[in-house]
């Protein structure tokens, strides 16, 4: 009995079918059952998140897809850095890549936050949080090649890739993906389909979940620079009314550069000449960082805020940007959705080894219980800085520069914003605890 179907346009511009088809029947009991399913657990999205949560699986003894829309050289080829938490390195330590990783990153012990010209600058230091470093950033290419590396050659791992997903039927004991690959459309069923296609989600789209939240006022112009001076692996985030321009230190002297400012001042920050592009840098750094050099193409973004109203149903579960979306103050979004994949993983490897059905409420609650309310935090931190910083409110403007001077002062404060920052705060995942993790405590 088909109880409902829809259809949409997914990124790739195809149309997805999606229906939701309740049997009348009693479901076979789960063991029986689920050995005759191609999959226990289908990943639609092999972006960073998507391959974070396959990594997780890869020896819990369920059998994985992972369905990946573009080829996957695409994303080596993205010029795109990130700032990592602490936590991030121990999920990554947990999946064995942090050795590999970290020679190819920049690690942080220092960041300095400063209000426009403002002489209140704090400057926070591992001694404050009581670890070795603060945090880490890394390229795209860096993170998506390593875990990449890291499926190859896994037996329980299917690939489809590039591959689209067409048409998705629920039924209640089971998903059927139809996709398209090679030309040819081919069908597979599994016990759990977890989204993990990005803050569009199409995936999310169809299933009919809302989402509460907003685009902002601003959006980000990103880029490489190369300083003349040496960039000191210090994590700058200086707040200007305009917005906050973030500066994150890479290998060889480079700086990701995440500059937030009102629509038309973004583009016309993107579509300048590189020459008063670099002027303009060098203007809000006030010299610190001597001239500046431009690697690479600058990239325009817009900035939203979203959360999913729920981030599971009954065979469905979403992950990363596909359930949540945060401004880029602060570096906060993948981190969230790097650790969803943790969480996620852990809750399946239990239930499984439990012999539960994966795609049942009560176990897929258990992960929504665990992450929603930690993101939620993080997106309203995010919205607050952003808020509170990007305002010329006299009132505002004076308390915000107390608060800056009450955090160079007081240690605790120091100490909370960075247990909030470096996502050491809320609910570990055992991937975390994990003997191979970074040795953080001194
Ligand atoms: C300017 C800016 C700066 C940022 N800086 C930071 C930072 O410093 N630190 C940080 O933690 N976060 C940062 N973020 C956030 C971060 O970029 C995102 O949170 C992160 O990229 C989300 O990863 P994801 O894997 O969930 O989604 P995506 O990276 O969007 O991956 C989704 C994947 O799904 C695939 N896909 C989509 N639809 C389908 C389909 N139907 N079938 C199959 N595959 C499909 C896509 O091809 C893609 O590969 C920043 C964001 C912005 C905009």
């Amino acid at each position: 009995m088909v109880l409902d179907s829809r259809s949409l346009v997914d990124h790739a511009g195809s149309v997805l079918e999606i229906s939701n088809q309740q049997s009348v029947s009693q479901p076979s009991p789960v063991d029986s059952f689920t050995h005759r399913l191609d999959y226990d657990v289908a990943i639609a999205g092999g972006g960073i998140v998507g391959l974070t949560l396959a990594c997780a699986l890869k020896h819990s003894g369920l059998r994985v897809a992972v369905i990946e829309a573009k080829p996957i050289e695409a994303g080596f080829s993205w010029r795109r850095a990130y700032a990592l938490t602490l936590m991030t390195g121990r999920i990554l330590a947990g999946l064995g890549l942090w050795d590999k990783i970290l020679p190819q990153i920049a690690t942080f012990r220092q960041i300095r936050l400063a209000d426009e010209d403002s002489p209140a600058v704090v400057t926070l230091q591992p001694q404050d949080l009581g670890t070795a470093e603060l945090g880490y950033v890394g390229e795209h290419h860096v993170l998506l090649r390593s875990l990449y590396e890291a499926l190859d050659n896994t037996p329980n791992l299917t690939w489809h890739c590039p591959a689209t997903l067409v048409a998705v039927d629920y039924k209640s004991d089971h998903v059927t993906l139809h996709l398209e690959q090679e030309s040819e459309r081919r069908q597979f069923t599994t016990q759990l389909l977890v989204a993990a296609d990005g803050a569009r989600s199409p995936l999310r789209e169809s299933a009919g979940i809302g989402t509460h939240g907003w685009q902002y006022w601003q959006s980000c112009v990103t880029a490489v620079i190369r300083p003349e001076k040496d960039h000191g692996n210090v994590a700058r985030e200086h707040f200007w009314t305009s917005g906050p321009f973030a500066t994150l230190p890479l290998p060889d002297n480079r700086c990701q550069i995440v500059l937030t400012a009102p629509h038309e001042e973004a583009r016309a920050l993107l579509e300048t000449e590189e020459s008063a592009f670099l002027v303009e840098l060098e203007r809000r750094y006030g010299g610190q960082l001597g001239r500046l050099e431009l690697v690479g193409d600058r990239a325009l973004f817009p900035v939203r805020l979203m959360q999913s109203d729920r981030y599971v149903q009954p065979r469905l579960a979403l992950v990363g940007d596909a359930a949540h979306c945060c401004h880029p103050v602060g570096g906060q979004g993948l981190n969230l959705g790097i650790r969803d994949a943790a969480a996620l993983a852990e809750v399946l490897t239990q239930a499984h080894a439990t012999g539960k059905d994966l795609g049942t409420l009560p176990v897929l609650k258990r992960y929504e219980r665990w992450r929603k309310l930690e993101n939620l935090t993080i997106l309203g931190f995010t919205d607050l800085l952003d808020r509170t910083f990007s305002n010329r409110w006299r009132p505002l403007v004076m308390a915000r520069r107390l608060a800056l001077r009450l955090m160079a002062g007081l240690w605790p404060l120091r100490f909370l914003a960075l247990r909030l920052m470096t996502g050491l705060g809320g609910r570990s995942p055992q991937l975390a605890q994990h003997p191979g993790k970074p040795q953080l405590e001194r």
